[in-house]
């Protein structure tokens, strides 16, 4: 999918949103979520969406959905650095087919980095979900107020 196009309330995400389907949730308010990478390119791979937008790239979003998401990025990556400790931490954010984006419903990936661990590819490989939740709890528990 171009940059262009209508937003499909049956993407993967808009369905996990709903509850349709299942994820390992870090945490949520009444605007935004944060959940697991079930294809993570390190241990710890979070991704943060919007629960309300129908943006599907960062061109679509609305300006305070984009604070609103941001200010989410942050505190979890916050949390993620006091959890696990990586090295660094990556943030990305895909627009359209050609840059890499598979699913169409805006969202920021955190991925941690650690000296030496090369970054695995994208979307491939899935993840233990015992470990997942492991990771989600870790995270959840270093959330700040
Ligand atoms: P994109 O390629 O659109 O930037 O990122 C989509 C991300 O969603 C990928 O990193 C992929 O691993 C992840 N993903 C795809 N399907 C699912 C799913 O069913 N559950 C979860 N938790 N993540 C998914």
């Amino acid at each position: 999918m171009s940059l262009d196009g209508a937003y499909d309330d049956d993407n993967i995400f808009a369905k996990i949103i709903r509850g349709d389907m299942p994820a390992v949730k870090v945490w949520e308010d009444d605007q935004v979520l944060a959940f697991m990478d079930v294809f993570p390119q390190a241990r710890g791979h979070v991704l943060v969406v919007s629960k309300t937008s129908k943006a599907r790239n960062l061109l679509d979003a609305e300006a305070k959905t984009l604070g609103r998401l941001i200010g989410a990025v942050q505190k979890t990556s916050r949390a993620m650095s006091k959890a696990l400790k990586p090295d660094g931490l990556v943030v990305t954010q895909f627009n359209g087919a050609p840059a890499g984006q598979t699913v169409f419903h805006l969202h920021f990936h955190i991925i941690p980095r650690w000296d030496g661990v090369p970054l695995g590819r994208h979307a491939e490989g899935m993840a233990d979900v015992d470990d997942l939740k492991g990771l989600a709890a870790q995270i959840a528990a270093a959330l700040e107020a």
